[in-house]
């Protein structure tokens, strides 16, 4: 098979697929990316005193905790976080509180995924959900700002768990992968360990709760998006770790075995050819093609980089199973449009403004999808409403605040 990448003009690393528009990426001089040099890193650190020091830091959580929970786990019931509630509460003996933040764009797969992951570990669980007409909202101003779909979904999986730490003091965060896995944002040999207020908008958010607020969004709305100050973070001496900073990471093995053991559930995903990445939200395939389209790559690129790392797919292979689904234009655009109240043209007039540099007056291809998604494009407690309603018309989406 020959192939190669779909945007000739641009500069992609030597050994994956990565493109120089990948926020963060750097190239070495040999013109090898930053996750593709993580990824040799990986296999030279010695994961025996790594994970050490992971026991002591556990064991130092345990012995501090007196009756209040030892850690805090993040979770949205996907494969990383079902794994963080293995690794954590079946072989380190943690008491956590797990803590979802939810996007409420719940497939139905990703909330019996969450559902059984709380069943399973018994684990005492807090969940925040946005009100729905505010979500509608800023799915529109996260398109403007940032060109992606997802703001509030990294604004508050930033802020809520860091607001519940502060609360309960509960000073340690255990998060899953690590940023030096799939990202130039770290590296294995740095791993990342005080959190201060900025640390992740700059990671995801990319502008802050307060800039959020235009168009039918006020101050007050953002409330809940809001980071602790500085002087709170300090007081509760909040700090966090990644567990693939201590653990070998494998994604595949990780899910073969969350899948074999406890039931986990993979499903399609729009725009890849994987079944397990994001499978909780019904909007991850806008989330990916907003980043096609302002970047020229999306989770194809991503997952296959990741395989060609590993010795599964050699970089030609991967480049074709790019150019096949990376263009593709996912049902959950029709999703967008139909609760932002946009028509497709302004859609696209949108992600043409907020293009990088290297994309602008560049013809990107978008293709038709073939097929109907396995799952539903729709969100699952309102195919709940519509199920017990016994009615299949659409929800008016635009509610006034
Ligand atoms: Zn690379």
């Amino acid at each position: 098979m020959t192939s190669g990448p779909l945007f000739p003009h641009l500069t992609y690393c030597t050994r994956c697929c990565i493109p120089e528009t990948q926020e963060g990426v750097a190239f070495d001089e040999l013109g090898i990316c930053r996750a593709c040099q993580s990824s040799e890193q990986k296999i030279h650190i010695n994961w025996v005193e790594r994970e050490a020091a992971l026991r002591k830091i556990l064991d130092d959580a345990k012995s501090r905790a007196g009756n209040n929970y030892d850690c805090i786990i993040p979770i949205s019931g996907g494969k990383d976080s079902t794994y963080q509630l293995h690794v954590l509460t079946k072989i380190y003996g943690m008491k956590p509180l797990a803590v979802t933040f939810s996007h409420n764009w719940w497939s139905e797969s990703g909330w019996y995924n969450l559902q059984n992951s709380l069943e399973t570990f018994n684990v005492d669980h807090m969940v925040f959900t946005p009100n729905r007409a505010l979500i509608n909202r800023l799915a529109k101003n996260s398109v403007e700002k940032i060109g992606d779909v997802s703001w509030h979904d990294h604004g508050g999986v930033g802020s809520y768990p860091l607001q519940v730490a502060v609360k309960f003091k509960i000073p340690l965060l255990i998060w899953g992968e690590s940023l030096a896995e799939n990202s130039g944002r770290a590296s294995y040999l740095d791993p990342v360990h005080k959190f201060d207020r900025e640390y992740f908008i700059r990671q995801s958010a990319k502008v802050t709760a307060g800039e959020m607020a235009y168009d039918g969004v006020t101050e007050r709305d953002m409330f809940p998006f809001t980071v602790p100050s500085q002087e709170e973070i300090d007081a509760a001496n909040v700090w966090g770790i990644h567990l693939g900073d201590y653990l070998f990471w494998d994604d595949e093995r990780q899910t073969e075995f969350l899948r074999d053991t406890y039931g986990w559930k993979e499903t399609q995903m729009e725009g890849t050819y994987k079944r397990y990445k994001s499978v909780e939200d019904v909007m991850s395939g806008m989330h990916d093609f907003t980043c096609y389209l302002k970047r020229g790559y999306g989770r194809a690129t991503e997952q296959a980089s990741l395989d060609v790392r590993n010795g599964l797919l050699t970089r030609d292979e991967a480049f074709a199973l790019i150019a096949e689904h990376d263009p593709e234009k996912p049902e959950a655009l029709d999703y967008y449009l139909a609760i932002t109240g946009q028509s497709e043209q302004e859609f696209y007039a949108t992600m043409e403004k907020i293009r990088v540099p290297q994309m602008r007056g560049i013809d990107i291809p978008v293709k038709e999808k073939h097929a109907k998604n396995e799952e539903r494009i729709l969100p699952f407690p309102e195919q709940l409403i519509q199920k017990f309603n016994k009615t299949d018309s659409k929800r008016s989406y635009l509610n006034d605040l």
